[in-house]
């Protein structure tokens, strides 16, 4: 593997406590939370643990920073584009480091850990070129006004994070907001703290302004909710469950209508007709669920195989699932880490046991592995059916779900019947048919013959109940933005 550098096993904690204002400080209780190496479920260290009195003081920091006359407010947009870039150089410089980080702070593969931090640094570089062409329209009114249109930022962001993809998260809502001219508190997950703050250290060393980025590491039902029920925050982004999203959208209702985009849950339909490349539909459907331990939104936890070859996918997809290598992370031939802590654990091989218990068969795995850490066994169930809870709930888990269908039609119904709308795919040589199933299924993105090619140029984002809005490409921009409308009187020369 000589493309990847060599990843460092043990990399040196360098940030622990909160930061704020451009210093890393206790917090205000001085208490502390532990972080947990999934491998084997021991201490990594102790992270300073914010909460409300915490966050007031990032947000009071935030808004020095957003005041009219401000370094940061007088910034002209092309330098806030170059520092943007900078921030992204710094983790390409620092790459080997952050993915080692985060492959000890998460589990996740360090070769996916190496490449989520490439990617993340490009979704900074596209944002960086987008800071200095954000501009308003002039409109042609009715009467003797000028208008135009300004785009200016929301102002005070809170950014509520999950564990799945911290860097990639982290920078999604980090890159925008700053393109767009805002200030940013950050509260991620508690099972990821770390690159985090590193990621702060790396704002400043670029030249981020004191108060413009704030970390606060800490719970969700305290820090997290702080910041979404804040009366001065702005602006909610948030990723994570449906059921912490239903809580962060009342809180924004509730104090101030705080503007929100939400990036929520999936339980998204994966279809194979009997027409398609099969090799290469088995291969796609297997990462489709198994990336990242099946820890992703996007996950393509519902496979729908056309009955004519549903026999023979089932047996190749068993095949793969058997051949996928889990353990030690840091390995370059590791496929599977393990889950990253022992909730989402415990919550995935209970839902495998029900699964078992309601009939669906276990083609391979439905279990933990052996050892001390969070592994479960790459798990193929077929036979499965739509009420099943197995087919209705977001395991999050490396678990894949096989159901059979018979036409087109019915596929789409059933791919529809869910709370969730965030992707689907389809896998078929037929255009008519992947044209149907484009304009029928009801979600943020489709795939045809792939599955979850992630593009920082394109709009992501759920329909129903899988979220509210678009983040990445030029879509996300107007999430951190207010439209202001000015009307200018033109005087009129008398005749
Ligand atoms: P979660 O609770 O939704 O966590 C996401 C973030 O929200 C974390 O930073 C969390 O803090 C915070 N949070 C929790 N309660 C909050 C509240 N009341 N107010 C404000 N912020 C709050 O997700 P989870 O518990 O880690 O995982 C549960 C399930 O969510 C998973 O099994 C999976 O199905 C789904 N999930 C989805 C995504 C996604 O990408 N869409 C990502 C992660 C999880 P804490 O760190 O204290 O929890
Ligand atoms: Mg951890």
């Amino acid at each position: 593997m000589e493309q990847f550098p060599q990843p460092i096993r043990k990399p040196e904690i360098k940030y622990t406590k909160l930061f704020i204002n451009n210093e890393f400080v206790d917090s205000v209780s001085g208490k502390t939370f532990p972080t947990i190496n999934p491998v084997n479920g021991e201490k990594i260290c102790d992270v300073s643990e914010g909460d409300k009195a915490d966050v007031d003081k990032a947000v009071e920091a935030a808004k020095e920073a957003f005041k009219l006359g401000s370094p940061w407010r007088r910034m002209d947009a092309s330098k806030r584009g170059a520092l943007i870039y900078k921030i992204a150089q710094l983790m390409e410089r620092d790459a080997q480091y952050l993915g080692s980080l985060e492959t000890y702070d998460n589990g996740k593969p360090y070769m996916n850990a190496y490449v989520e931090m490439l990617f993340s640094a490009n979704i900074l570089k596209y944002f960086a070129g987008c800071a200095d062409k954000v501009g308003g329209k002039t409109i042609p009114v009715d009467g003797d006004f000028m208008c135009y249109t300004r785009h200016e930022p929301v102002g005070i962001c809170g950014a509520v994070i999950p564990w799945n993809y911290p860097v990639a998260m982290f920078s999604l809502k980090l890159a925008p907001a700053l393109a767009c001219g805002n200030v940013i508190v950050f509260k991620p997950a508690e099972q990821t703290p770390l690159t985090a703050l590193y990621m702060a250290s790396l704002c400043k060393e670029a030249g981020v302004p004191p108060g413009v980025v704030n970390v606060v590491n800490g719970y969700g039902p305290t820090a997290g909710a702080a910041i979404t029920g804040h009366p001065e925050v702005d602006k909610i982004a948030f990723t994570g469950s449906t059921e912490v999203g239903q809580i962060i959208l009342q809180a924004a209702g509730a104090t101030n209508i705080k503007r929100t985009t939400l990036e929520l849950g999936g339980k998204s339909p994966n279809v194979i007709m009997d027409d398609a490349d099969l090799e290469s539909a088995v291969a796609w459907s297997h990462e489709a669920v198994m990336t990242n331990m099946g820890q992703c939104c996007v996950a393509g936890s519902r496979t729908f195989v056309h009955e004519k070859i549903y026999d023979q996918f089932v047996a190749k997809s068993k095949e793969m699932a058997e051949k996928r290598t889990y353990g030690d992370p840091f390995e370059f031939s590791t496929k599977n880490g393990p889950q990253v802590d022992k909730d989402q654990y415990e919550k995935i091989l209970e839902l495998i046991e029900s699964g078992k218990k309601e009939g669906a068969k276990v083609e391979c795995g439905g279990e933990a592995a052996e050892g001390k850490g969070f592994f479960i066994k790459p798990t193929v169930f077929s036979g499965v059916t739509d009420n099943m809870r197995i087919a209705r709930e977001e395991i999050f888990g490396p678990v894949q779900q096989i159901f059979k269908f018979s036409t087109l039609d019915e596929v789409i119904e059933r791919a529809n019947d869910t709370q969730y709308g965030l992707g689907a795919a389809i896998f078929t040589r037929s255009i008519d048919t992947a044209m149907m199933f484009v304009q029928g299924v009801r979600a943020g993105t489709v795939w045809v013959n792939c599955y979850n090619a992630p593009n920082y140029h394109a709009p992501f984002g759920g329909f129903k109940m899988s979220g509210i809005g678009r983040e990445m490409g030029e879509y996300n921009l107007s999430q951190y933005q207010e439209v202001k409308t000015v009307m200018i009187k033109i005087p009129q020369k008398n005749s």
